[in-house]
């Protein structure tokens, strides 16, 4: 079995949005065949969608793990609705989302799952907390983290604090 080191993004708006990041890296850490390696800072965000929504809460985790790529989502996604996900509407509100951002160096396109994430390169609140515990981190195909963060043109990232 091979290990891959893994960043996963959290995020939340509901129910105490702290409380529910921290529940979910709970639960990561606790999956099989996986260690929890670093979690970043807590930062606030404006919504991406509609904005009579609350600010989100954002931040990322490097995992080390031996599971493959779709039984990670799938647990994931498992987590997600234990800690009681309800999809309401495109980038609405939500107790708890779970992002693969990165998986190793591999390029993933299958119908479930797009690796690196496909919004990657365009986010403040993945982009930064990134940088924050993996500073130089290269994302195959986009380049540098730090690269990626000088090309955004505006940034409503509030370390949390
Ligand atoms: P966004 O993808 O823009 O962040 P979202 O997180 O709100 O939007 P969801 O409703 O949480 O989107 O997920 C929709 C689907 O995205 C999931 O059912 C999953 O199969 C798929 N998906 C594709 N790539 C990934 C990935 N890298 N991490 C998590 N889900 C992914
Ligand atoms: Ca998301
Ligand atoms: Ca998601």
């Amino acid at each position: 079995m091979s290990t891959n080191t893994v960043y996963i993004g959290l995020g939340s708006n509901l129910s105490n949005p702290v409380e529910q990041l921290n529940t979910a890296m709970k639960s990561i850490a606790l999956m099989p065949f996986t260690q929890l390696i670093k979690r970043s800072s807590f930062y606030s965000s404006k919504p991406l969608g509609p904005q009579d929504q609350p600010d989100f809460i954002n931040a990322v985790c490097e995992i080390e793990t031996e599971l493959e790529a779709e039984d990670l989502l799938k647990r994931l996604q498992t987590i997600e609705l234990e800690q009681g996900r309800i999809k309401k509407r495109h980038w609405g509100e939500r107790l708890i989302d779970l992002d693969i951002l990165l998986f190793g160096n591999n390029l993933i396109n299958s119908k479930d799952l797009v690796v690196p994430h496909s919004q990657i390169a365009l986010r403040d609140f993945v982009l930064i907390p990134l940088s924050e515990i993996a500073p130089g981190l290269v994302i195959p195909n986009k380049g540098k983290v730090e690269n990626l963060i000088s090309t955004l043109t505006d940034s409503y990232l509030m370390p949390l604090g």
